[in-house]
């Protein structure tokens, strides 16, 4: 009888292994994954990271509980690319989704970091934002906001899902919070380790508050001005001057909210006239022109922008007292990031897509209790496509096909010194909003050096002298050697990660219009 039991234990273990492909971890428990994506958050609006024009206590609640990555970047800093990488480990020529408005749409049955999960045996959920046009795959579980451009509204949004559509009531980080609590409590009785992406709309444009930021509005109080707010870009590139996105000239009135969005309902609409109505009509009164107009409208983008921020952190803080009161903390590995930074009135500007600091870098935040250190931080190189390996990594789920990415956990375990790399950088979306030319570089720990191939401009920026890419050193005396090896290392990098010479052909038969015709078959 014994040898029959232990033949019988041993075809269990080639049956559950060959149940779970790739994974390593079978006899311990795989952690829970809470991956927590925000839109267009910048570092300066992350209270953990100091020196911010905002508190974020819920957010700091995974710095203070985990590492706070200081060098995180994007590899592309525009919404749906980001996301795809995010999914997949992979730079946008590899997964074919390279721009919002003229890729076609992402492609879900390639290997993404979900669908490698639940083959593993996970229960996978994605909520809130998605951003990428066809239906998510690999989740057993996914409710994304809807309108044409996939944007979804502050207030009142609607949800597609397997179901079809739903118009909810609402503030949207409520809502999303919500939904994603509701999942968890089923997938915490599920018997399965799950992964939840819990994927925030707030604060992408137009920055608009929840309700208890409205009751409490201040018009008076003055946020700081970055230094380069008035700052004139006719020394600079081309590209840099006729990109469209200063706060001048480009902020359109429902941006400063003088005038109000269309979809708020009778009570929603009270609050919002008691918080700006009164500043409105001053405003109008005053005729501000030149300056005194850029820093009016600045004041109404940058208080909207950091209270539509506060709306979420509080949302975030409903969902992390909600892990902790289901005892679910201990074996949970929580990431808090955005799918890019943002311009926060820096160079007069808002908006992303460059390689600038600003848009690139991110908050990156995580925390594993028992394996990673409370309150620690890394100046390690790190990229979103390392979000995915990262993840697989914890639970011990071996991708089938190379990501360009790697896991960080020997980054936060022990040896950061030997964390030695470079980071690419490739913007495509050119035509586009906002007209920023394409282009691509690479980042080192020091240096930074990016090609504008439409227009042969190069830009090279000294990172501890200049943190803030104000001061072009292409061509200048004496970075001539420094020059020539960013070059070597840019070309190097490309060759890495098989980037083609030419970009992806523009589709001529996809855009907005195509966008429009999908969103309205999928009302039917
Ligand atoms: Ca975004």
């Amino acid at each position: 009888m014994k040898s029959l039991d232990l033949l019988v234990r041993m075809l269990l273990t080639v049956l559950m292994v060959g149940m779970s492909p790739g994974s390593s971890a079978i006899t311990e428990e795989r952690p829970n994954i809470v991956f927590i994506l925000s839109d267009d958050h910048a570092i300066r609006a992350v209270s953990a990271y100091g020196d911010s024009l905002i508190e974020t206590p819920n957010i700091d609640r995974i710095a203070d509980a985990g590492v706070r990555f200081d060098r995180a970047y994007v590899g592309n800093a525009i919404c749906g690319p980001s996301r795809a990488t995010t999914l997949t480990g992979l730079h946008s020529h590899a997964n074919g989704f390279y721009s919002n408005e003229w890729s076609p749409d992402f492609d879900g049955h390639q290997q993404t970091m979900p669908s490698l999960l639940h083959k593993a045996g996970y229960t996978t959920a994605i909520i809130g934002k998605w951003h990428l046009y066809s239906d998510p795959v690999g989740f057993d579980h996914w409710e994304v906001i809807d309108n044409m451009f996939e944007q979804g509204t502050y207030y009142n949004p609607s949800f597609r899902s397997p179901a079809g559509i739903e118009d909810a009531t609402g503030y949207v980080a409520d809502l999303i919070t919500d939904k994603s609590i509701k999942w968890l409590e089923t997938a915490r009785r599920s018997g399965k380790p799950f992964l939840l992406m819990y994927n925030h709309k707030t604060p992408h444009r137009n920055w608009m508050p929840g309700p208890e930021e409205l009751k409490s509005w201040d018009d008076e109080t003055r946020i700081e001005e970055p230094e380069s707010l008035l700052r004139d870009l006719e020394s600079t590139t081309r590209g840099r001057r006729e990109a469209r996105m200063t706060i001048a000239e480009y902020m359109s009135n429902n941006d400063v909210k003088l005038s109000m969005d269309r979809n708020l309902n009778v009570e929603q609409s009270k609050l919002w006239e008691a918080a700006f109505d009164k500043g409105n009509r001053a405003y109008k009164a005053s005729r501000l022109t030149g300056d005194d107009d850029v820093r009016w409208k600045y004041q109404r983008y940058i208080k909207t922008y950091l209270a539509s921020v506060q709306s979420m952190d509080r949302q975030i803080g409903r969902l992390l007292d909600f892990l902790e009161e289901a005892d679910l903390m201990e074996n949970t590995l929580i990431v808090y990031t955005t799918d890019q930074g943002f311009f926060l009135g820096e160079n007069g500007w808002f908006d992303k897509r460059w390689m600038d600091e600003v848009s690139s870098r991110v908050p990156l935040l995580i925390q594993w209790r028992g394996h990673i250190a409370a309150g620690t931080s890394t100046a390690g190189l790190v990229q979103n496509i390392d979000y995915a390996p990262t993840i697989l990594d914890a639970a011990g789920v071996k991708p089938e096909a190379p990501m360009h990415g790697v896991s960080l956990l020997p980054l936060v375990g022990s040896a950061p010194s030997e964390w030695n790399r470079d980071l690419y950088y490739h913007f495509y979306e050119n035509p586009g909003s906002h007209g920023v030319p394409r282009h691509y570089g690479v980042r080192g720990v020091r240096y930074k050096l990016a090609y504008y191939y439409e227009n042969d401009e190069w830009e090279l920026f000294d990172l501890v002298e200049d943190r803030a890419d104000q001061i072009n050193l292409y061509g200048t005396p004496g970075y001539e050697e420094i020059t020539a090896d960013l070059k070597q290392r840019l070309q190097a990098i490309r060759v890495q990660y098989g980037v083609p010479e030419e970009d992806p052909e523009v589709p001529w038969y996809h855009g907005p219009l195509i966008r429009l015709i999908e969103w309205l078959l999928k009302q039917l």
